[in-house]
């Protein structure tokens, strides 16, 4: 898909209004619209990747900011101690419905396990 036509670069181009929860050098941070849970939040990779299977061995510190910024964004929110999931879908069987390279984060109650 190309970037001009990527709801999450809408998003990150303020083209799409979102609850925006974080924003520095290389991610973004918004609620999602459908929430899962009591606390459901998508970290995203500023620049275009379309799924983390598209990224390649020069995103390895991007994907790990990624997963480290959502954990410290669900502690601040006050999941440290309840805990909180991060997951992130990979095409079809996964379910990813956008391929924009997203980190979902969600807590605030009892997560199953494996997912449905
Ligand atoms: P996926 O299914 O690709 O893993 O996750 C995509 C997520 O994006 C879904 O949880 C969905 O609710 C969320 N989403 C879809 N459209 C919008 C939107 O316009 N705004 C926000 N904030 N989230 C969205
Ligand atoms: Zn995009």
């Amino acid at each position: 898909m190309a970037e001009a036509d990527c709801l999450f670069c809408k998003i990150r181009d303020g083209k799409i209004p979102a609850d925006i929860v974080h924003r520095d050098d290389d991610l973004l941070a918004f609620k999602d619209i459908h929430p899962g849970a009591p606390y459901h939040v998508l970290v995203i990779p500023l620049r275009h990747i379309a799924g983390l299977d598209h990224g390649v061995a020069g995103d390895a510190a991007l994907f790990g900011k990624l997963m480290l910024t959502g954990a410290r964004l669900a502690k601040e929110a006050g999941y440290g101690d309840s805990g909180f999931r991060v997951i992130m879908n990979v095409g079809p069987d996964a379910g990813q419905s956008v391929l924009h390279a997203h980190l979902h984060v969600l807590a605030g109650r009892h997560l199953a396990w494996p997912p449905g």
